[in-house]
């Protein structure tokens, strides 16, 4: 079966188009061009999910930026469930000591990875340590995190696509979406 048709035929709904996620990235990287200009920044994406917004997301920024990338599995937990429990697959490559740092996140669901990930590198004693998400799920939140920069504010779905995954699939979606029903209740738990 042609892949492309199987890929799109899985998804029962467009949440965000192609279009709405370009203009929100271009609106993002201007207030933080503006916000840190002066300020010699450093993005640090988180593996896998976050990979394509990072990487429309720093061409949308005007100032100088290094990029730093981390690699993070939740383990413990189900394929649509964050255990909370973390794993560092990929540390940091470089010191982030005395530097402004921005997390660059795919998306914050109950909040557990990125609380994790937020005391992990306040060790590394960076300057300041702010956050930036394309998508918050906040209904599901189990701990409060202050979000400096929100791409979308989505409903509790699970949703793929623009990074995201279910079973590693779907990552290459221009769009987020969500899956039909049957898509998710055939599939292994992973
Ligand atoms: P949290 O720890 O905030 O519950 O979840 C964070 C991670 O869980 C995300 O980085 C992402 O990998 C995964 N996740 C949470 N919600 C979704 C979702 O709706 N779709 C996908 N594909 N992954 C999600």
């Amino acid at each position: 079966m042609n892949q492309s048709i199987t890929l799109h035929s899985d998804v029962a709904q467009i949440l965000l188009t192609e279009d709405e996620i370009a203009t929100k990235v271009r609106e993002l990287g201007a207030r933080i061009s503006s916000d840190y200009r002066d300020r010699p920044l450093t993005l640090v994406s988180v593996l896998k999910g976050s990979l394509p917004f990072m990487a429309d997301l720093m061409r949308a920024i005007d100032i100088p930026v290094r990029i730093d990338l981390m690699e993070v599995s939740s383990y413990g937990g189900s394929s649509t469930e964050s255990s909370g429990l973390v794993r560092i697959l990929k540390d940091l490559s470089a010191s982030i000591v005395g530097e402004d740092v921005l997390i660059v996140e795919d998306i914050i669901d109950t909040g557990l990875t990125l609380n994790y990930l937020i005391r992990y590198l306040r060790g590394k004693a960076p300057a300041s340590l702010r956050i930036c998400t394309l998508l918050d799920k906040p209904a599901r939140r189990l701990v409060e995190i202050k979000l400096d920069y929100t791409g979308f504010t989505i409903p509790d779905q699970f949703v793929v696509g623009y990074g995201l995954d279910y079973g590693e699939l779907y990552r290459n979606l221009r769009y987020v979406g969500v899956l039909r029903p049957e898509v998710y209740s055939g599939a292994p738990e992973g």
